[in-house]
């Protein structure tokens, strides 16, 4: 199935545009295509350039939401929602609408407050080296390193995550000075992982599987629930229309997708549509979640 969808996906050629708001991302061309599944018996399936490293940008989220409710539970909640916001994921508007309590923990500002919330009393360093030690341990291999160009391009032109982080402080919902959280959070979204890798990550988001046990089998359906309704901005739903399983996309063109119980997914096109989601990548798990039968809504 796999080999078939990578097939088709060889010949389409409306393939989105490559994010260029952030200046070293604009250099990845959109012809790179990977997908790798890993299942909940352990094994792993891989096709196109599984072992090419992208940036993972949002899908960076999900690991500091995963720490955060780790750390603090559900107090993280009284600082941001778990709406759709069916908004931009940079949307300032939204922001000062609601009085600086973000919608949900992967808009922008919302994962600015859950960085800032993971940082609460560290040093930057201490804190991104916790994300990377999640991450690997969560992907069972060591090999996963932020790229340092990318977090620099963001840093020095992210006015906007900038603008949304005094916003935050404004209303008090920022603990941090902004350019030290703006700083966690632009590395976090730099940080690289092959479709291999990220798949692998997956696994604890799966539930079921004792070794894969990072999190409490509560706590992996509520990030579940929060990549069903908000992991895609305001292509959320259309994501779950077409695809009907969790997932988390980043600007680099990664998703994340779980199929809870049987599999974790990552796919990577760096094309992206209007809402800054992965074009191809997109159309490929919605091949494969039918030709599997995946879905969570039977
Ligand atoms: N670092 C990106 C930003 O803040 C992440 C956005 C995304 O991947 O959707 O703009």
């Amino acid at each position: 199935m796999m080999n078939r969808i990578h097939d088709e996906m060889q010949g389409m050629t409306d393939r989105g545009a490559v994010a260029d708001y952030i200046p070293e991302l604009a250099q990845v061309s959109p012809a790179h295509f990977a997908m790798s599944v890993c299942t909940a018996d352990g094994q792993s399936f891989h096709v196109g350039e599984a072992g090419v490293p992208f940036s993972i940008q949002s899908i960076s989220k999900v690991f500091t939401l995963a720490l955060a409710l780790g750390r603090l539970g559900d107090q993280l909640w009284s600082r941001v929602g778990r709406e759709p916001s069916g908004l931009a994921f940079n949307s300032m508007v939204q922001l000062e609408h609601e009085r600086g309590i973000p919608r949900n923990p992967f808009i922008n500002a919302g994962a600015i407050v859950v960085t800032d919330a993971i940082l609460a009393g560290h040093a930057p360093r201490e804190v991104l080296g916790e994300v990377l030690r999640f991450v690997r341990q969560a992907a069972g291999d060591d090999d996963i390193h932020i790229n340092h160009r990318v977090a620099k391009s963001e840093q020095a032109t992210g006015h906007r995550n900038m603008a949304l982080a005094h916003f935050l402080r404004a209303h008090g919902n920022l603990r941090n000075a902004p350019d030290l959280t703006c700083g966690v959070y632009f590395h976090q979204c730099a940080i690289e992982m092959t479709t291999r890798q990220l798949a692998q990550a997956g696994r604890f988001l799966m539930g079921g599987l004792p070794a894969a046990r990072l999190l409490s089998p509560a706590r992996v359906r509520r990030i579940n629930a929060l990549m069903m309704t908000c992991g895609h901005y305001d292509g959320s739903g259309d994501f779950a229309y077409r695809v009907g399983l969790p997932g988390k996309s980043g600007v680099g063109g990664g998703i994340l997708v779980i199929a809870p119980g049987r599999a974790a997914i990552a796919v990577w096109s760096p094309g992206l549509d209007a809402q800054g989601n992965s074009r191809l990548g997109t159309l490929a798990v919605e091949r494969l979640a039918q030709a599997a039968g995946w879905s969570v809504f039977g």
